[in-house]
């Protein structure tokens, strides 16, 4: 084995003994029963690799490193393990000293310390809730162990295969035991294996623990950062026939462009899929040397990234990548300080843009220029590709279009998962350093980016787990488009189309203070939205989100189409009077996944089927930052007169238990408002009375006048007469609430 792998490979396993202790499964502190279960497993795999990987466990901890001088065992090994040594050392130095641990104690929640987690497995079933958690067993350990080993049983000894089977079983397994630990094990394991690599990739050949501890107190590593700007523009400003698949492969495509990226990265600069520590949302962060050598190969992608970029988009879509030395100590100990510096420079790197692309305004030679019908960028006239659309026209659009056009079906309803290859055949999508082809089971190629899975497939092209909330409806066999989602709504046919955001996100970023810490937060947040998200629709987790805001039953097939969902953010169509609902189940779902540690905000529209999209997704962004603007954890439910525009959830969906449920259920409007659409108009009516002149009080007698006329007091009792403690507060009265609630029922009844 390489020498590099085998330090990537004992990083990962170095703790591996903390569940197998918790366990009770052998005798002996958390190191030596970590050396019997990999001795275990290579006596049981006949893989001899294990015996020295064992090594890593037994001797991570400064009391036993004196031993490493007196082991036989060739020099580059006692290297691999003193780095691997110093890179957990900073995290586990409070750990040495034995005190306040109790090895019952779960992870607590990165969103709220006060909750713990349960030992969950890593799946879409589950939806993991921190809660009260009394303390997991050894039983429970014992179960968990067993699984991890049949499972590294079955799997090759290679970094990217091992990886994602400790990520099912260990994301919920506490890296310490003291109170109030946050870190999850997987994490900690993969940020030592990173920093152990870079260290040693940066020429760190320590001899002594003192040697290493050097290591880690010089600036040898590199944090490095990726964002994109121009992600809507780039999605959404599609003209003419850009219909839902197309938007879905769009955005597929983005985030392919940004694995290529990091892939080329960690490949470049000799390191592991260890090294990113994340890769979501059009932004990315790895761990790397800091080596001259390194550097200029960062310098190097990044100019071709940006040329690419441009020469592809015209500009519309950019990364700013850069990168920020550091050492070890800081990365574990003020890693919010060493983030912070970098990203000021990504920031002022994406506000320069294009300044380092040679040529960037000359054009001169490129012969006439054509714009693409459907991106509309400006291509030579020859590059123009026909394109026949199934009503007849025929458009001439660019490569990338014609592309994205073809595989786009494919892109989105492959089972598998996508090939990245550096031989470019022509037939695949283009990404800045590979060619994407969809994977059927057969082709061969670098990369095999598989599908919503942590089972690594038998090849030997690098696995990397591609999780995506690829939700679509489909219809007679492909995805279904707008005209078909407005026709499948109820009441007035039209399209639903949510966009959402977690609220605060920077600020609570910002106060993550180790690596490790940022590493388990950054994938908790991004699994909701790309992971679970798909089981929110697909109407699992029901007893968790409980009742919310409905027009209807929740569908097995909901009609809905997932645009874009990962990092913390994403863009949702479908048949409106479902994607109404769906954002209460959203919210619901995410409330409770961060045992309300942190809001979300979400704005839903409404539109014709046959508004462009660039206007939909202009409105969505309005209304988003309306709903921020007015406080956040709020829902932009729809368009209204008065002080403040959305709702906060909680009075929203109090309004709707209180009065929604009770005028429209089952589908339609309840017994006594059957034939009242026109009394649901009148309080409409006399809301607005209240809300031109609050001072003026008729409304209140008005709306008692017409509700008892009609005995339907008891539902609105609610907004019914003025209540004094909210005018005294200088709050609306109750009755400015109720017209977001009853516009929706209008439009869920209208003929
Ligand atoms: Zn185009």
């Amino acid at each position: 084995m390489d020498i590099r792998d085998l330090i990537a490979l004992g990083g990962l396993l170095h703790d591996i003994g903390k569940p197998v202790q918790r366990a009770r499964l052998y005798n002996g502190d958390h190191s030596i029963q970590g050396h019997n279960f990999l001795l275990d497993l290579a006596e049981k795999t006949g893989v001899k690799e294990y015996e020295i990987l064992a090594l890593f466990s037994r001797f991570h901890h400064k009391k036993y490193m004196e031993e490493v001088r007196e082991l036989n065992i060739p020099n580059d090994i006692k290297i691999a393990l003193y780095v691997v040594y110093v890179a957990d050392n900073i995290s586990s130095k409070e750990r040495e000293e034995e005190k306040g641990y109790d090895i019952r104690r779960p992870l607590k929640s990165v969103f709220n310390r006060n909750l713990g987690y349960p030992l969950y497995e890593l799946n879409l079933e589950t939806l993991p809730i921190p809660g009260e958690v009394d303390g997991i067993t050894s039983e429970e350990y014992r179960k968990l162990v067993k699984a991890l080993k049949e499972d590294l049983k079955k799997v090759e000894l290679r970094v990217d295969k091992v990886m994602p089977i400790l990520e099912k079983h260990l994301t919920f397994v506490s890296s310490v035991t003291t109170e109030n630990n946050v870190i999850s094990l997987y994490d900690h394991l993969k940020m030592t294996s990173a920093i152990a690599l870079a260290l040693y990739n940066a020429g760190c050949r320590p001899g002594s623990v003192e040697e290493a501890e050097r290591c880690m107190r010089e600036k040898n590593l590199l944090l490095v950062e990726g964002d994109f700007s121009g992600i809507q523009n780039f999605i959404y400003s599609v003209s003419g026939k850009g219909t839902l698949k197309y938007l879905r492969a769009r955005s597929a495509y983005l985030e392919l462009i940004g694995w290529d990226i990091v892939l080329k990265i960690i490949e470049d600069l000799d390191l592991t899929l260890a090294n990113v520590v994340f890769n979501a949302g059009g932004h990315f962060m790895i761990i790397a040397q800091n080596t001259k050598g390194a550097r200029n190969k960062l310098e190097d992608i990044r100019r071709k990234v940006t040329e690419w970029l441009w020469k592809k988009f015209e500009g519309r879509l950019y990364i700013g990548i850069d990168w920020e030395e550091c050492t070890g100590e800081e990365l574990m100990k003020d890693f919010n300080k060493v983030r912070g510096r970098l990203k000021k420079k990504v920031t002022i790197r994406k506000l320069k843009r294009f300044e380092f692309v040679n040529n960037v305004f000359t054009v001169g030679d490129r012969g006439r220029l054509e714009e693409c019908q459907i991106c509309g960028v400006e291509v030579p006239e020859e590059e123009l590709k026909e394109l026949g659309f199934e009503d007849g026209e025929v458009a001439k659009v660019c490569e990338t279009c014609h592309a994205l056009w073809f595989l786009g079906e494919k892109l989105i309803k492959m089972e598998k998962g996508l090939v990245l290859t550096d031989k470019i055949t022509g037939e695949g999508i283009p990404g800045p350093f590979s060619e994407f082809l969809p994977y059927e089971g057969q082709l061969q190629g670098k990369y095999l980016l598989m599908k919503n899975t942590f089972s690594p497939p038998r090849t030997d092209m690098v696995f990397v787990p591609y999780i995506v909330a690829d939700y679509y409806r489909e219809k007679e066999g492909r995805v279904i488009n707008f005209n078909e989602l407005a026709e499948e709504s109820v009441g007035a046919k039209r399209i639903g189309v949510i966009k959402g955001d977690v609220d605060k996100l920077g600020e609570y970023f910002a106060n993550r203070k180790s690596i490790s810490e940022y590493a388990t937060a950054s994938r908790f947040m991004d699994y909701f939205f790309k992971f679970y998200l798909k089981g929110v629709i697909r109407g699992y987790y029901s007893d968790i989100i409980g009742e919310v805001p409905s027009l209807g039953e929740w569908k097995e097939n909901p009609n809905v189409v997932v645009v874009y969902a990962g990092g913390d953010d994403f863009l949702i169509v479908g048949s409106w009077n479902e994607i109404f609902e769906l954002a209460f189940r959203i919210r619901e779902a995410f409330r409770k996944y961060t045992g309300e540690g942190l809001t979300i905000s979400i704005a839903l529209g409404y539109f014709h089927s046959k508004t462009p999209i660039y206007r939909i997704a202009d409105v969505m962004t309005e209304r988003l930052e309306k709903a921020k603007e007015e406080g956040r954890d709020a829902i932009y439910v729809i368009e209204r007169t008065g002080w403040r525009i959305s709702y906060p959830w909680d009075i929203y969906m109090d309004f709707w238990r209180e009065i929604g449920r009770k005028v429209y259920s089952d589908g339609r409007l309840t017994g006594k408002f059957r034939d009242k659409k026109g009394l649901l108009h009148k309080v409409l009516e006399l809301r607005e009375l209240y809300v031109r002149d609050p001072k003026d009080v008729r409304w209140a007698y008005l709306l008692a006048y017409h509700l008892s006329r009609h005995e339907v007091e008891e539902v609105f009792r609610k907004i019914l007469g003025i209540d004094s403690k909210t005018l005294e507060e200088e709050k609306p009265q109750p009755i400015y609430w109720v017209d977001g609630i009853l516009k929706v029922i209008l439009m869920a009844v209208r003929g």
